[in-house]
């Protein structure tokens, strides 16, 4: 056994606050359970002081979460600190993080205050933080732009306020891997801690070397590290948790190192993100992209006909991948649909089978085998629609074809019982269709991102639509899957309206009064 490194996920907080990946509470909570499973240390849940609804995320994910510790972010300021422990109090093991900037630039151009002010500030945060009586933790903001002696004074001054693990932040992806590890190195030979302190780093990817700047600061004693899924996060984003713990796996006879992470949850964990989002990874991502395990070359492909070994250092069991296998077939029965789910990993109580159920008899009517990859894309629609079916899809009729005016018609069930149809024409089918549902529930989205992927190759094969749409400041993905791109388009595009509404207004009783739709969407 080697060192325990301790794996901090911040795709809650640093991957959220990205563009394009803010979620909803009931996704983060999601997210987080599905951490829990993969072993991660410790869930940077979010920022608390940010915004009510982050607040409310983090208290949620607090509660729920039992194994790993729940750490909440805050600026060194009683107000933040306030906010982080009100959502982090219920945790079983509760983390604050507080931080502040300790580079010239930094400190002079956006905090405008003296180094001796800072030192203070970060001492009184951490102290303030610890009254509290949960574990602190401090982080070194723009870290690697810092004068390494100034950086051991703050150090120093939060260690002797109560701070037990520090995070050296490379917080704009500047540094080297030399660097990195002569800072940690310094930090270590500079601060006196006599109750011993943990040493982390946040690496960012700017310049790509988050991962590589990650594995100099643990070999220079950093027994955490701090990563995302997928490596999301600000800008180029974060250092990967897959990457990381896969790294640590796969080269156990250089490194000596061990983690928490159970790697087999590593695609699903980051399948599961993808499909909250609707951010897919680029093919080539290590360890979770599409071509991550495929070997195309021939000379590679003779050589893995010999001996695996030759060319895989990793097998994609190893990380989770599932294997393409064709399932079931319109004859299959409700008990085959719950146990080919239950082997996949996925335990659904009986009114999800149920809508799972339909979905499933509708898809394979139309297509001779439903496989693996089709379930999955049907449950990730469900879930998207679980408590956000305020209107649903009855019926639509599309007219296009070279020459004639592409026209829409739609008919749509509203929260109250009411179904209504509505006819558009547009540029194009997508279009007119979308036109016609914003039609018939009264509505104008903007549609942000759309995209479609084809889930099995072959005529017969479904296709799953993923589209955002936003309205004012908000926006949200839906999901949509059927052998018809027009049908997924549809379902994408009024998921994606219903959790826009439910995102805007969580507690909304549709049934209480008439004109909902105006007092959300006309204030
Ligand atoms: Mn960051």
């Amino acid at each position: 056994m080697g060192t325990r490194i301790y794996v901090l996920d911040t795709t809650l907080r640093d991957g959220e606050q990205s563009p394009g990946f803010s979620m909803t509470p009931d996704e983060k909570l999601r997210l987080a359970l599905q951490l829990e499973k993969l072993g991660v240390d410790i869930i940077e849940a979010g920022f608390p002081a940010s915004s009510p609804s982050d607040l409310q995320a983090v208290q949620q994910v607090a509660r729920e979460i039992k194994q790993a510790t729940v750490c909440a972010f805050a600026r060194a300021t009683k107000a933040d600190i306030d906010a982080a422990f009100s959502a982090i109090r219920y945790a079983a093991r509760p983390r604050i993080q507080t931080f502040i900037a300790t580079s010239p630039i930094h400190m002079e151009k956006k905090l405008g205050l003296k180094p001796d002010e800072v030192v203070r500030r970060a001492a009184e945060g951490v102290a303030y933080a610890k009254s509290f009586g949960v574990e602190v933790q401090f982080g070194l903001e723009d870290c690697m732009r810092s004068d390494p002696a100034f950086a051991a004074r703050v150090t120093q001054a939060v260690v002797d306020a109560g701070a037990t693990i520090i995070n050296v932040a490379d917080t704009v992806g500047y540094a080297t891997p030399k660097e990195m590890f002569d800072m940690i190195r310094y930090l270590m030979d500079h601060v006196v801690a006599p109750q011993g302190v943990i040493f982390s780093c946040h690496c960012h990817d700017d310049l790509g070397m988050a991962m590589a700047n990650t594995m100099a600061a643990i070999e220079a004693g950093c027994t955490q590290v701090e990563g995302t899924i997928n490596g999301i996060g600000e800008r180029a984003g974060n250092a990967a948790v897959e990457e990381i713990a896969m790294m640590l796996r796969t080269r156990g006879d250089y490194f000596q190192y061990v983690s928490g992470v159970n790697s087999v949850e590593l695609f699903p964990t980051s399948r599961c993100l993808q499909s909250i989002t609707g951010v897919g990874v680029q093919p080539n991502k290590a360890i979770v992209g599409a071509n991550a395990f495929a070997h195309e070359a021939g000379i590679h492909q003779d050589g893995m006909l010999k001996d695996r070994s030759t060319y895989e250092i990793m097998r994609p069991q190893d990380v989770g991948v599932p294997e393409t296998v064709l399932v079931l077939g319109k004859h299959s029965g409700r008990r085959a649909l719950k146990d080919k789910l239950e082997r996949m990993g996925y335990q659904l109580i009986d009114t999800e089978l149920d809508r799972l159920f339909i979905r499933f008899k509708e898809l394979a009517d139309r297509k001779k085998y439903v496989t693996d990859e089709d379930l999955e894309a049907m449950l990730l629609e469900n879930y998207q629609n679980i408590g956000a079916d305020l209107f649903q899809l009855v019926s639509f009729q599309v007219v296009s074809g070279s020459g004639a005016v592409p026209t829409a018609t739609v008919r749509i069930s509203l929260a109250n019982n009411n179904t209504k149809q509505e006819a558009a024409s547009g540029f194009g089918p997508i279009e007119a269709l979308f036109k016609a549902i914003d039609r018939a529930i009264d509505f104008t989205g903007e549609v942000l991102d759309f995209q479609v992927r084809a889930l099995t190759i072959g005529s017969s094969g479904a296709a799953e639509v993923s589209v955002r749409v936003g309205w004012r400041e908000s926006s949200a993905v839906g999901r949509g899957v059927s052998t018809d791109l027009l049908e997924a388009c549809a379902r994408a595009y009024i998921g994606a309206v219903n959790r826009l509404v439910l995102g805007i207004q969580p507690r909304l009783n549709v049934a209480a009064s008439d004109g909902w739709m105006e007092s959300i969407f006309r204030d």
